[in-house]
């Protein structure tokens, strides 16, 4: 698939953003705005940028939320999401719940967006068709897979690979993650699912407990866009 659209009016509030200074991040809107998602999806006080610039060597590449670790997208543009305020307000999100990614397809995530809350297995996509089970997941089990680790989210059998291109020219792989807030106790944790065994996929989660599942749509709440771009 090619995403190579021109930026669109209708995305004006996702410019109004602390980090419009960093050309990475700008890069990455550029990939935002071809997506040619409403703006009524993204909260831009809520952007971050985690550029080596926007977010230098020595900071942390892990940070604790709710009590739990989650690994540092470095590297990633990420763009503030709308959250229901009576979801945050009756679970006290920001305190109480802890940091997870998934990863998946663009249609997958705007589909997300628009129903408000997260799509299992067998549900219906914006385009009509059912959303499948990824490779390597039991059949049959409608689970919602996240990762408190960046690294294993973005895996390519997660986070889907597109093309895109860019205003000027330039050719990118592009990747989207949601950053989410997910409540504890609500999911098992296990080991990875993409056959990797003792290798490790991330240097700061173990493989033994990289992946989580839950059956619970409502206890996983996306808060921030995560994008990726290579220069192919
Ligand atoms: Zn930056």
């Amino acid at each position: 698939m090619s995403i190579s659209r021109a930026p669109t009016p209708r995305v004006k509030a996702i410019v109004l953003s602390a980090f419009n200074h960093c050309r990475w991040f700008k890069l990455c809107r550029e990939y935002v705005q071809a997506l040619g998602w409403k703006d009524c999806f993204f909260r831009p006080a809520h952007d971050r940028c985690y550029c080596r610039k926007c977010y230098s060597l020595p900071l942390p590449d892990v940070i604790s939320a709710a009590g739990e670790d989650y690994v540092v997208p470095r590297g990633w543009a990420g763009f503030g999401l709308q959250v229901d305020t009576t979801l945050v307000d009756y679970h006290n999100l920001w305190e109480e719940w802890i940091v997870t990614y998934h990863g998946t397809s663009t249609i997958a995530a705007e589909s997300i967006l628009a129903h408000r809350q997260f799509l299992l297995p067998g549900d219906t996509l914006l385009n009509g068709k059912p959303l499948s089970i990824r490779p390597g997941h039991i059949p049959g089990k409608a689970h919602l897979y996240t990762s408190p680790s960046i690294l294993y989210a973005s895996l390519n059998v997660y986070s889907v690979r597109y093309n895109f291109t860019d205003s000027s020219g330039k050719k990118y792989e592009a990747k989207i993650v949601f950053q989410c807030r997910q409540k504890p106790k609500t999911f098992c944790v296990q080991a990875e699912t993409v056959g990797r065994g003792k290798d490790p996929i991330c240097p700061f989660i173990s493989n033994d407990k990289i992946e989580y599942y839950t059956v619970n749509r409502s206890s996983v709440v996306p808060y921030r866009l995560l994008v990726s771009l290579k220069e192919l």
